[in-house]
């Protein structure tokens, strides 16, 4: 249920996240629209609306606010963008993308968590299409995509989501294997060319390679 309460905290929320920096008026808007309690354990209620990341089971975390808009704002979004997700996790920035009009394509590596956010995103009435699998691989099949979002720390950036991102694609990336991540944007130029961009540290659970997978 979303109450008065859950709103007046939401406002709170997107003030505090314009004063970190954040201009972008339609991610500010899905902010402010989405219930971001509802992605959380109840246990965990009271906190949803504080800029911290949380446990959401699986030993993974719900990404910060201000980490899912920083990364939102650099998308550069448009309606109708294809995006490629990587860890959908609670499912919450699957929502934020969902809500700016995107068509979204999740992968998720914890069965759980996939099968959760199955069950949680036509209940809250968006739809994406979900998979149970490796990021590292993307989703050939439906690629190339207009963007691409990482929101686990990765070692490298994958050369299948490279190739998966359209000419004139933007992805962004947490970068680095230990303690904190670098955020980076690339731009593709062209069919192996790529601009790179910086935007300082963030902390991100990481990317789990092939050889780690489990259920
Ligand atoms: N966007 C999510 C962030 C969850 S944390 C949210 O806001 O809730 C990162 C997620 O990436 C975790 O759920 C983790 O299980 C998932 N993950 C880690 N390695 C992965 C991989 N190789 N492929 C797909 N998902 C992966």
């Amino acid at each position: 249920m979303d109450t008065y309460r859950h709103k007046g905290l939401r406002k709170k929320l997107v003030e505090l996240l314009k004063e970190k920096g954040i201009t972008d008026e339609q991610v500010l808007e899905a902010i402010n629209s989405i219930p971001r309690h509802l992605f959380l354990d109840n246990a965990f209620v009271n906190f949803a609306y504080q800029d911290k990341a949380f446990p959401i089971g699986a030993g993974q975390t719900i990404s910060q606010p201000f980490t899912v808009a920083f990364q939102t704002q650099l998308l550069e979004l448009e309606r109708g963008d294809k995006v490629l997700e990587i860890g959908t996790g609670s499912a919450y920035q699957t929502c934020v993308l969902l809500e700016m009009k995107a068509k979204v394509f999740s992968i998720e590596r914890q069965k759980l968590l996939f099968q959760r956010a199955k069950v949680l995103l036509p209940k809250m009435g968006y739809s994406a299409k979900l998979f149970f699998g490796d990021g590292y691989k993307g989703q050939p099949a439906f690629a190339p995509f207009d963007k691409i979002i990482i929101t686990a720390g990765a070692p490298f950036i994958p050369e299948d989501l490279k190739k998966q991102l359209k000419v004139g694609g933007i992805m962004v990336i947490p970068v680095g294997e230990g303690e904190s991540q670098v955020m980076q944007r690339l731009r593709k130029i062209g069919e192996t060319e790529f601009e790179y961009e910086e935007f300082g540290d963030f902390k991100f659970v990481p990317l789990l390679q092939d050889k780690s997978f489990s259920n």
